[in-house]
């Protein structure tokens, strides 16, 4: 008898990868490069010492909601939080997507928002960026009119090119979509503006934000949106009962309470990421303008792939993106501390001079 196999969408499909190498500079995953605040691990461990563990956690996750809703001026019913900003791109996919209905994303972005849509068997309509991978308002136009898509994504800054939508760009295709447009910004805290500032009751408008950077905690997995009540309330139907277990709500209000050490983290990595910009730029690379915590560059002299490998082979390891289409012999390398940046750039000017 032979093994039952998954619905065609889902055997001919890639797998998501990010390879977990051993080294000693883990540059790949745009994590934050220090942990929390030690008063916070503190705290989280007094709190998860008072759970109940025999009963379900809060099931609406009500405090954990009201004090994001806080941080960004809306209530409660505006915040949609998930295990992670991932299962809140899932739960969009499927609430809004599935057989029959399409999604619209341009490429290269964050590939999540086509495999996510592939799995909850909607369709995905790939409209091009231009050769600088700016995004090109015809290119939507022609996209969106083709396939009507009941969720169009931006991502800003855009994973993996580091390239921050303006408002006039999003308010242009917020005009042109028929559907829901969702603003993925887990790395919006590094970028000068928000496209949160555009979200109200009428628009369909989403914003999808993560604790896993900024918030130091990665392993914590909780993602969130801000968007109308009336999407919060869609998205409350479907995900699981109780997918938010009570550690992680305590860990998501325990972190808001330590805002001030968060904006001096965010502030301290966006002026490293000045740095380390300006020092890509003195070696033969091709380095795209970041507003996020990563840098996207294409070595000149050196092919991608062996730069990648001879970083490994110095303990360092950056994303290899020279095999992804559109972005032959690019490299990705997030903002770590200015110790492991050093380490990061005192190998490449090796491997490059
Ligand atoms: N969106 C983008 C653009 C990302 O780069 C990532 C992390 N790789 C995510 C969402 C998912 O982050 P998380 O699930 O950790 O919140």
């Amino acid at each position: 008898m032979g093994r039952i196999q998954p619905r065609d969408s889902v055997a001919l499909m890639d797998g998501y990868h990010s390879p977990q190498v051993e080294v000693d500079v883990r540059l790949n995953t745009n994590e934050s490069p220090v942990s929390p605040p030690p008063g916070f691990v503190e705290a989280l461990a007094a709190e998860v010492a008072r759970v109940d563990w025999h009963r379900y956690p809060d099931r609406g996750a009500w405090e954990l909601r009201s004090r994001i809703g806080a941080l960004h001026g809306v209530g409660p019913e505006q915040v949609f939080a998930a295990n992670g900003s991932n299962e809140v791109l899932q739960t969009l996919s499927l609430t809004y997507g599935g057989p029959g209905r399409n999604v619209a994303v341009f490429e290269p972005t964050y590939a999540l928002h086509s495999h996510i849509a592939r799995i909850t068997g909607t369709g995905v309509a790939e409209g091009e960026r231009a050769a600088d991978f700016s995004l090109d308002l015809d290119v939507v136009r022609s996209v969106v009119a083709a396939s009507q898509p009941a969720i169009t994504y931006l991502c800003s800054p855009n994973n993996p090119t580091g390239m921050v939508e303006t408002r006039q760009t999003v308010e242009e295709v917020l005009g042109l979509v028929p559907g829901l447009l969702v603003v993925d910004e887990a790395y919006g805290q590094f970028a000068p503006w928000s496209a949160l500032e555009l979200v109200d009751e009428e628009t369909p408008l989403v914003v999808s934000r993560t604790f896993s950077k900024t918030w130091s905690m990665a392993a914590a997995r909780l993602g969130y949106l801000i968007g109308p009540s009336w999407v919060v309330a869609e998205l409350e139907k479907v995900v699981l009962p109780y997918h938010l277990d009570s550690m992680k709500q305590a860990a998501g209000t325990i972190a808001l309470d330590y805002l001030a050490e968060m904006e001096e983290r965010v502030a301290q990595l966006t002026e490293e990421r000045g740095r380390l910009e300006a020092a890509l730029r003195e070696l033969p690379c091709d380095v795209w303008p970041s507003g996020a915590n990563f840098v996207l560059f294409r070595p000149r002299t050196v092919d991608g792939a062996e730069v990648w490998k001879k970083l490994v082979d110095r303990s360092v390891l950056v994303r290899n993106c020279s095999s992804w289409p559109r972005l032959e012999g690019c490299l990705r390398v997030t903002i770590g501390t200015s110790h492991e940046d050093d380490r990061f750039l005192d190998a490449l000017r090796e491997i490059l001079t």
